[in-house]
């Protein structure tokens, strides 16, 4: 899914290409999906995808709400606390030599779908509204410009 990387929620450090990695996808501090692997750069670890859609993990990932997104953890940096905020993003794109641990296992979990929270809604309304108001605008335009031709 794109380039994505990373920073580890407990170490700090970039998660490189093939470091053993725990993600979770966050929504509201709640995690809904989770893998382990080795990472692969793309937000995914080797061999294993997200279930939910992935417009709406984008959305997710782009919302900039810190506790909306992913969170990664380098599986030998994970001390058993789930992360409830998401990492934050490596602008090195995950360039370099990985320092840490193969994971041994690849995983997925799925929990729950993404469902649309309240302030999503809100937001999503508030777009609507302002669609609705602006093609009235231009349908108010358009029979404006209509009378003028006949006065003609
Ligand atoms: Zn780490």
């Amino acid at each position: 899914m794109g380039c994505f990387s990373y920073h580890c929620k407990e170490c700090g450090e970039a998660i490189r290409e093939k470091e053993g990695v725990k993600l979770y996808l966050l929504h509201e501090g709640k995690v809904l999906e989770e893998m382990e692997g080795n990472y692969t750069l793309y937000g995914e670890v080797e061999g294993k995808e997200w279930k939910n859609d992935i417009d709406k993990i984008f959305d997710l990932h782009f919302n900039n709400f810190r506790n909306d997104g992913i969170a990664a953890i380098h599986s030998d940096c994970f001390d058993g606390t789930l992360p409830t905020t998401s990492s934050e993003d490596d602008e090195e794109q995950g360039d370099g030599k990985a320092k840490h641990a193969k994971s041994k296992k690849s995983t997925h979990t799925y929990y729950k779908p993404i469902i649309k929270s309240k302030r999503d809604i809100e937001r999503d309304k508030g777009l609507e509204d302002l669609g609705d108001r602006m093609s009235k605008t231009i349908a108010e335009a358009e029979k404006f410009l209509e009378e003028l031709k006949k006065k003609k």
